[in-house]
């Protein structure tokens, strides 16, 4: 990364949300190999090219059903339709011939034989003495997939960008698709910052408390899809600090850190990345969160989150989430929300984009009792966040919200 890429142009320092979005948007790109996987290997993986049906889906034509074939449509009343001795079963290559006025006994998922082009159900059939009767009328062309109705061959069936989900490799392995080019894994280092922090399993002192973040950074980032393959905590000593992020750019394509990222005597993520000239402190309009620290370090992007949980996953989940897959080679993403009406009421002032700690039920979206950004209970009692916009607003029960899934924010 080119070091001046976070930089804000002088005098600029109050991000509104979307202007900070836009611009990770536009300074950030992939960071990450490109090597060539099996399919079968790939989940999870972003595409780094677009990938095309090499074979159409279906291949030809066939059967959606068990029954009998013929050709053409029957209208009303009975028929009788002599059966030829074959049987058309999935797999086998359709070279049967069924004369005209003939019908062949068919399976799911079987070619159609030459001369069929309709399949009547076997529930309707009534097969005596090699002879097919049913009662019409029966519409040509019944119970069956036309070849390439799904897929066409040459279509692309994938996105460059795009994070390869089961059903992706479904469709791609339907469509003779049995190698992609992908990126490579993002590595993530993720450090906890804070004289005050204990890991999980240590005595705390009465003036300490646990490293919360470390953990729920953790399975974040994992659950976006990118790799955690540095995870430390370091006490608020510039020295160390320095230290604990040469150690982490050595590992990582990009480096979250959490705490010490406002302008306070301790705040050394932000002191540091000042001084590398790579950025500052972006001072966002955003509610919980606000001070996000970017810079650059060793040529791996930082991004200096709060250090308060809550404040913490909302800025991970609104900023990190979508820049992070541009390194990672996918997509750039706006969270995925909808509106539902809410069952709470709350003044919002303007200036700053809030989220809410939220969860839905019965159709209604309920914010969490207490907006304290400490209260991480809150975080594991909401199913997602509200989203409520820059500007000032009233809401009333009823009125429309917009609620994002925890899912959402993936992308
Ligand atoms: P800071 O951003 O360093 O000023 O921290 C803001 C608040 O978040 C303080 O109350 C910290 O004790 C708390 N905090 C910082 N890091 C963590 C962490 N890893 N886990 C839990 N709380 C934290
Ligand atoms: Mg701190």
């Amino acid at each position: 990364m080119r070091n001046d890429c976070f930089a804000l142009p002088p005098g600029v320092n109050w991000t509104p949300v979307d202007d900070a979005l836009a611009d990770l948007r536009s300074r950030l790109s992939a960071v990450t190999q490109v090597e060539t996987l099996h399919v079968a290997d790939a989940f999870g993986r972003c595409l780094a090219a677009p990938v095309l049906a090499r074979r159409a889906h279906p291949p030809l034509p066939n059967t959606a059903v068990d029954g009998y074939g013929f050709a053409g449509g029957r209208g009303q009343g009975t028929h009788a339709l002599p059966l030829v001795t074959d049987v058309a079963a999935a797999g086998a290559a359709p070279d049967v011939i069924v004369p005209d006025g003939h019908a062949i006994r068919i399976l799911t998922g079987a070619a159609l034989p030459l001369g069929v082009d309709t399949v009547l159900l076997q529930e309707e059939a009534d097969v005596t003495d090699g002879t097919l009767r049913f009662d019409g009328p029966v519409k040509a062309g019944a119970n069956t997939r036309k070849a390439g109705e799904d897929v066409t061959e040459g279509q692309v069936v994938a996105e460059a960008g795009r994070r390869l989900t089961a059903a992706d490799l479904g469709l791609l392995t339907a469509t003779g698709v049995a190698e992609v080019a992908v990126r490579a894994p993002l590595r993530v280092a993720i450090l906890s910052t804070g004289d005050e922090l204990v890991p999980a399993g240590q005595v705390a002192a009465p003036g300490q408390i646990y490293d919360a973040n470390g953990p729920m950074l953790r399975a974040q980032i994992t659950a976006l899809g990118h790799r955690v393959v540095h995870q430390g905590h370091v006490a608020d000593d510039r020295a160390a600090l320095r230290a604990a992020l040469d150690a982490a750019s050595e590992v990582a394509d990009v480096i979250l850190t959490s705490g010490g990222a406002s302008a306070g005597d301790e705040d050394h993520v932000s002191a540091l990345l000042q001084d590398t000239q790579s950025m500052a402190l972006w001072r966002i309009a955003i509610k919980p969160g606000r001070p996000l620290a970017l810079g650059v370090w060793n040529g791996a992007p930082v991004f200096g989150l709060p250090g308060n949980p809550v404040a913490a996953l909302v800025c991970t989940l609104v900023f990190a989430a979508p820049a992070l897959s541009l390194l990672a080679g996918g997509r750039w993403f706006a969270p995925h929300g909808f509106d539902l009406p809410a069952a709470f009421t709350k003044r919002k002032k303007p200036g700053r984009r809030e989220f809410l700690r939220a969860r839905v039920r019965d159709g209604r979206v309920e914010a969490f009792a207490s907006e304290g950004s400490g209260r991480i209970s809150g975080l594991s009692w909401a199913e997602g966040l509200v989203e409520l916009p820059d500007g000032a607003l009233d809401v009333a029960p009823g009125d429309p919200v917009r609620f994002i899934p925890w899912a959402g924010f993936a992308g």
